[in-house]
């Protein structure tokens, strides 16, 4: 017999075989027992989540006699006939492949006919979004008039691409990515049944690579399993996902928050002997940092899960380093990650990180006995005073051409502040303007209405990455993205793809071209208040005379979460203003002024 793939011979036959969508099973399976089915389905998600599957099982438990509790018997003459494929009233098109109006035309002409074998005939569309205009124009007349005893399930990962008359005659269910858990699980479960040896670490390290996908993670196993039939290794589940090992990342990190320079750079030749480049490198501990800065923040701001370590790791990580060493550590790496784009070298650069990363000192221990305040105020002038000399080394490290200053440069005097920014957060408020110029209330309510459709066109990390920011203000030309943490921003605003392909993401949603545009959410009030400011709503008068009527620049942070780094918020301009202040201050005389959407601006 041949080999037969995993997700084949595992395709879930029930319901309750289906992998991490409980609320649409419960849904599809109530629909069934209480006879109340509709003519018509959407399944969306991301690819490998079980739609297909679903759609198959719903066929059957729609068609067989002997079904219970909404599930299909999976025995009778029906059941294996739409198992197998072999019946004629369960009808599987791939619109990938028949895009043309011809054959929804048939489906058209085909389905006024009663079913043969079956009590419903159902058709399953899959990737439905690559019909083209015209097969969609037939589509719909068929579901405007749905002949009896037909079911159409649709099958889609890009729901957004589907016209809206489709959507308003369908019911959509939405699949949700399997966690990393849910993938394990069903692994395990499978080679418990196949009677196969397993290292829980391979599984694990699967179950990450297959980010959210069951189908993608049973053809890695797979893979696996092709390179020791009865025996699942982590060292082969690591060569086939080529991820680096999540443990290493952990070593290293705990290595280098000890101090432990030289441990950390054979640690480093071990992640780098996975077959990871430097710039991976640096940016897996870039996100593995991240991941330890939210948890320190709160746990639940990540899913513990689905980064492939364990809580009992996240404890112990974030005791390793207080928020501030994080946040070194990070800039560190930014660094090195653009001064190694020019280098043929980067193994140097990174060792040379790797000694930079385990010289930085703590400075708070979260750990450490509370000492008297006063110690405490001396202590912190200390390590700010230890800090900015660091800082200076570092810049003479970074710069080592003492000679070459110009000598009209005026010496450093002793007590300046080093030039060097603890985070360097750099905004281009030459982009931030021109969008607040024209922004409107109504623009950031239909760009936030879209918000979760233009995250679903991203990638994972360039979604999870996001998972922190939300559009603040928003024109017709441009929209306003603002971060919780300021090396996010950072992380961001560098990330030419991810701006690229969100500007591209919102054209397709909304047919405007927006340029997109990154700033920290702490530096935001003030931003906001400068523009008010530079626009002249200040003490003259507003100095726009030609523009009898102008748009209010609207704003909002009202829904962001608390933030260590979150600076006091100034009145929102749909806030009312404090009495007093509208008096006294011309910026919040501006921002009364702002506080409608159309505000009048009279020429005196
Ligand atoms: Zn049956």
């Amino acid at each position: 017999m041949s080999y037969q793939a995993l997700y084949r011979v595992w395709r879930p036959q029930r319901f309750d075989d289906l992998v991490g969508q409980q609320v649409v099973t419960r849904t599809l399976k109530n629909a069934i027992i209480t006879n109340q089915i509709s003519h018509a389905y959407l399944f969306a998600g991301p690819r490998g989540t079980g739609k297909t599957s679903a759609a198959k099982i719903f066929a059957k438990a729609v068609n067989c006699h002997h079904a219970k509790d909404g599930e299909p018997c999976n025995e009778c003459a029906i059941c294996k006939a739409i198992t197998n494929g072999q019946l004629n009233d369960v009808i599987e098109i791939d619109a990938a492949s028949n895009n043309g109006v011809e054959e929804i035309r048939d489906i058209r002409d085909k389905a006024k006919y009663a079913p043969t074998q079956a009590d419903y005939k159902v058709y399953i569309i899959d990737e439905v979004h690559m019909l083209s205009t015209g097969a969609f124009n037939a589509l719909l007349k068929t579901l405007e008039e749905p002949p009896a005893n037909v079911i159409f399930i649709l099958a889609t990962t890009e729901p957004h691409k589907i016209p809206l008359t489709i959507i308003s005659r369908v019911q959509r269910f939405d699949f949700r990515r399997i966690s990393a858990q849910d993938a394990f699980d069903r692994m395990k479960y499978i080679l418990d049944q196949k009677q196969v040896d397993y290292d829980e670490k391979a599984l694990w390290v699967i179950a990450n690579a297959a980010e959210g996908g069951m189908r993608d993670a049973l053809s890695i196993l797979d893979q696996v399993l092709s390179f020791s039939d009865n025996e699942v290794k982590l060292d082969d589940a690591l060569l086939v996902t080529g991820s680096v090992t999540k443990q290493l990342l952990k070593k290293y990190f705990l290595e280098v928050c000890e101090h432990e320079g030289a441990t950390a750079l054979d640690t480093m030749k071990d992640i780098l002997g996975e077959g990871k480049d430097g710039q991976r490198f640096i940016e897996d501990q870039i996100s593995f940092i991240r991941d330890v800065l939210l948890y320190q923040e709160s746990p639940s701001l990540i899913n513990v899960e689905s980064t492939g370590l364990k809580e009992e790791d996240f404890q112990e990580l974030t005791k390793a380093a207080t928020a501030e060493t994080l946040y070194q550590m990070i800039d560190e790496l930014n660094n090195i990650q653009e001064e190694m784009r020019f280098t043929t070298h980067p193994d140097v650069y990174l060792e040379v990180l790797t000694i930079k990363l385990a010289q930085i000192q703590q400075h708070h221990q979260p750990e450490a006995g509370a000492p008297s305040p006063v110690a405490d105020e001396t202590v912190e002038k200390l390590q700010q005073e230890i800090q900015q000399l660091q800082q200076t080394v570092k810049q003479l490290q970074a710069n080592p051409r003492p000679q070459a200053r110009p000598a009209t440069a005026p010496p450093r005097q002793a007590n300046e502040q080093p030039r060097v920014q603890q985070r360097k957060v750099h905004v281009n408020i030459n982009k931030v303007y021109p969008v607040l110029e024209n922004a409107t209330r109504q623009d950031l309510v239909n760009v936030r209405d879209l918000w979760g459709d233009m995250l679903n066109m991203l990638s994972v990390p360039q979604r999870s990455l996001l998972h922190v920011s939300e559009p603040v203000a928003a024109s017709a030309v441009g929209i306003i993205v603002a971060f919780n943490y300021p090396f996010l921003f950072q992380q961001a605003a560098d990330d030419t793809t991810l701006l690229d392909n969100m500007e591209n993401a919102l054209q397709r949603l909304t047919g405007n071209e927006r340029q997109v545009v990154f700033v920290p959410k702490d530096k935001w009030p003030q931003i906001r208040q400068d523009f008010i400011k530079d626009h002249g709503f200040g003490k003259h008068g507003p100095k726009v005379a030609d523009q009898p009527v102008k748009q209010a620049p609207v704003a909002d942070s009202a829904s962001a979460p608390a933030s260590p780094e979150q600076a006091p918020q100034p009145p929102l301009p749909d806030e009312p203003a404090a009495p007093q202040s509208a008096v006294d201050d011309p910026v919040a005389t501006a921002q009364k002024l702002f506080g409608s959407d159309v505000v009048k601006v009279e020429d005196n």
